[in-house]
């Protein structure tokens, strides 16, 4: 018998996520405040409860999708008017939060849900609004060992690739470290494109040469920031995300807050996440994380 889910956040992601699991034969009841995320769902087959906590109520998995650690450790305790959803769930209930929030955030839900009787995973994603769509999302989880078959088998209709990353906090961090590598490498590919166009070097021969050399990175062969080298990369359309700028701004402060804590010197990632703070806050607004190469080509050394 498959255990009874309350998914909670029904947005952008969540929505696509919990009519997979409909979809593979699971009783989903969820809660969105947004009328429209709400509808969607239903029209998926989800059933809609009126608050968190009601839709959690004798839930054996509760799956959240979430905008911050603030809105997840808020709606497992109750402090936004509702209920806790923590008392709400079945006894022991698998909570797995798939939301990107700070690795401590993280952890403090986790030690909340336990505290509660409870079992936490934190399970966050990659692959974006497609991924979620198709079933396809690569999770990265943090669980103990002892929880991990509960969580691939509820995890599976919404997954391509499900890796175990350690204990809790450990896929938040995996996920953030990922994204500053992503976050730094675009930049690092774009400045090389502006400073190839004023040397006269051809989008195509750069790319020819990088591509297959030293500087190959998924920035450059799967999300190339030009135009022509990869017709599938947002750059063929306008810049259409994709993973929009203000998502990697959102990752990047993540990974700064959790380098300031641990004390680590990450002194490209802090200027890759200052770049990505301004983009996304103006013209990167609405765009491809890759469209950098815009703000980057219109910078002037003197
Ligand atoms: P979204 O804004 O579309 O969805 C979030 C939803 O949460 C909204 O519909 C909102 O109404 C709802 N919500 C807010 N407070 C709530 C509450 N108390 N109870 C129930 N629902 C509540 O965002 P999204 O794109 O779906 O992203 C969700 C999470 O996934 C974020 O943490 C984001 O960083 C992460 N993420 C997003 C992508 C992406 O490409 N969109 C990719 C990977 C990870």
């Amino acid at each position: 018998d498959k255990p009874r889910v309350a998914f909670i956040g029904l947005g952008n992601m969540g929505g696509p996520m919990a009519a997979n699991l409909v979809g593979a034969g699971y009783a989903v009841t969820g809660f969105d405040p947004s009328p429209a995320a709400a509808s969607t769902a239903a029209e998926a087959g989800v059933t809609l409860a009126g608050s968190a906590s009601a839709a959690a109520q004798d839930a054996q998995v509760v799956i959240t999708m979430l905008p911050s650690g603030k809105h997840v450790l808020d709606v497992y305790e109750g402090r936004s008017g509702d209920a806790p959803v923590l008392a709400a769930a079945a006894p022991g209930a698998l909570l797995v939060d798939c939301s990107t929030i700070a690795v401590d955030d993280a952890r403090a839900a986790a030690d909340a849900a336990r505290a509660a009787g409870h079992r936490a995973v934190d399970a966050p994603v990659s692959g974006g609004v497609g991924g979620a769509t198709a079933g396809t999302l690569t999770f990265m989880v943090g669980a103990a060992d002892a929880d991990l078959e509960a969580v691939r088998a509820v995890l599976e209709p919404m997954a391509g690739r499900v890796v175990h990353c350690g204990d809790s906090g450990a896929g938040q961090a995996a996920k953030i470290c990922n994204n500053m590598i992503l976050g730094i490498s675009m930049i690092a590919v774009s400045e090389a494109f502006v400073l190839g166009e004023r040397l006269g070097l051809t989008h195509q021969a750069l790319f020819d040469v990088a591509s297959t050399a030293s500087g190959q990175c998924w920035s450059l062969t799967t999300n190339c920031p030009v135009p022509g080298p990869v017709p599938t990369s947002p750059a063929n359309r306008d810049y259409a995300p994709g993973f929009a700028s203000p998502l990697m701004a959102k990752d990047l402060g993540l990974a700064m807050t959790a380098a300031e804590t641990t004390h680590t010197g990450t002194r490209m990632g802090e200027l890759a996440a200052a770049i990505y703070r301004e983009f996304a806050s103006g013209d990167g607004a609405a765009l491809d994380f890759s469209a950098i190469i815009g703000a980057i080509r219109d910078e002037q050394n003197e």
